[in-house]
């Protein structure tokens, strides 16, 4: 069987569109280059070589497949459900997003790109990208945000200890938003030599169509693990989510067990009523589909379609849009979605800290907090699946300043 198999769904249709979300909102001088990567995405796809070249470097290099654990102090603590973590803390670099950052760099320097560019907000996705770059030889150019740059100092350094250019955005809110359109901006430029590797289930067709199968390996692997280990299938699958490639990654192998419940969490910051969240689907006065990055979604936007400012305690999910797939998944009733606030999200970081030894990323840790809250009120024979996307190394400091000496 191949490594991925791109022939599971029906979404989304050859325009990219998942229902009414999903699309190709972008200037006509990138839709050469958007056709070409279809094109030269399918075909990977269907080459052997292709397949087993990524399946080998996500084993030896990755360290696929990732493990998962039932946490059981957590579950005696909880009294409820059984809890089990799938643990892409483990993988490579920290976190899932190696998953798609070396599956797009293959893909890149199998169409002779070697002139990579990424966009990186807290700087996960370049740090993973530098690392991919520096695994296949090729050029890296990582955009981001000045005011990113000053809060992510570690990240900054690793990007350019593993080889990458780092180039300081000083548009707008200087944030990643602005990185993005940075990074478009490039690549509409040098189209011709230059690969736009993206950082999560978002933007113009086929990116997350193809991020999306680059991530579904954490669900393929679990549904098989959790099978092995209880005999079942859980009862619920929940990941946290940011532009949604960790979570469409776990729900993807799901998607036709009716019996299992899909639900991603989102950044709920101070909570819904200050306005100072990234909750694109809680909060529907400022939440409402519309374009942002190349894709229709739901997007955080004032009544003149202004981007709203967002905020989160963790980086990562701290974006005012969300990728076209989860807006048609809950349009559909697949998936059910939900936030945990800043506060809620520092509990439950303390929480697995303390009951499993595991220190998780702030964005994994809202997954947590919604394990918390949900798993009294399920009976002792019902599973949870909860993916914890990445470790909480890089959020200490954050950590720190928030809870004081603790
Ligand atoms: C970037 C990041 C996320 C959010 O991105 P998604 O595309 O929503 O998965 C979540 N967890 C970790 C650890 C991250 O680094």
């Amino acid at each position: 069987m191949a490594y991925i198999d791109i022939n599971t769904t029906n979404v989304p249709d050859e325009r990219g569109y998942f229902g009414e979300f999903g699309g190709r909102f972008v200037p006509e001088t990138l839709v050469p280059a958007l056709n070409e990567l279809v094109t030269a995405y399918e075909d990977a796809m269907k080459d052997d070589a292709f397949q087993q070249e990524l399946a080998y470097l996500q084993r030896t290099y990755t360290g696929r497949p990732t493990p998962v654990t039932y946490a059981k102090r957590l579950s005696e603590k909880l009294g409820g459900a059984q809890i089990y973590l799938k643990r892409e803390d483990l993988a490579h670099t920290g976190a899932h997003k190696i998953n798609n950052a070396l599956g797009q760099a293959l893909l890149a320097k199998r169409m002779g790109k070697q002139r990579v560019i990424a966009e990186t907000g807290a700087g996960q996705h370049g740090v993973a990208s530098a690392t991919a770059a520096a695994l296949l030889g090729l050029d890296c150019h990582v955009y981001m945000g000045s005011v990113d740059i000053a809060r992510q100092q570690p990240n900054v350094f690793r990007m350019k200890l593993l080889g990458a250019e780092v180039i300081p955005v000083e548009s707008g809110s200087k944030t990643l938003k602005d990185a993005i359109n940075e990074a478009i901006r490039d690549w509409v430029t040098n189209v011709r030599d230059t690969f736009y590797l993206l950082g999560s289930a978002l933007g113009p067709h086929p990116y997350p169509r193809m991020v999306r199968d680059f991530q579904s390996v954490i669900g393929v692997e679990a549904r098989q693990q959790i099978q092995e280990m209880t005999g079942r299938l859980p009862d619920v699958c929940v990941a946290c989510v940011g532009g949604g490639s960790n979570a469409i990654g776990l729900f993807h192998a799901f998607r036709d067990d009716q019996s299992v419940d899909l639900i991603g969490v989102e950044a709920g910051g101070h909570g819904i009523a200050s306005g100072q969240h990234a909750a694109r689907f809680a909060d529907l006065n400022i939440s409402r589909p519309g374009v942002l990055h190349g894709t229709k979604s739901y997007v955080m936007q004032d009544e003149n379609g202004q981007i709203m400012h967002t905020h989160s305690i963790s980086a990562g999910l701290d974006y005012a849009s969300v990728g076209p797939e989860h807006a048609y998944l809950r349009a559909n009733e697949r998936a059910f979605y939900t936030f945990a606030t800043d506060e809620e999200t520092l509990a439950a970081f303390q929480t697995l800290s303390q009951t499993e030894g595991i220190i998780p990323a702030l964005e994994s840790a809202h997954a947590v907090a919604e394990v918390i809250k949900r798993a009294p009120q399920m009976r002792r024979d019902q599973i949870i699946l909860v993916n914890l996307s990445g470790r909480g190394d890089k959020d200490l400091d954050t950590v720190i300043q928030a809870l004081g000496n603790i």
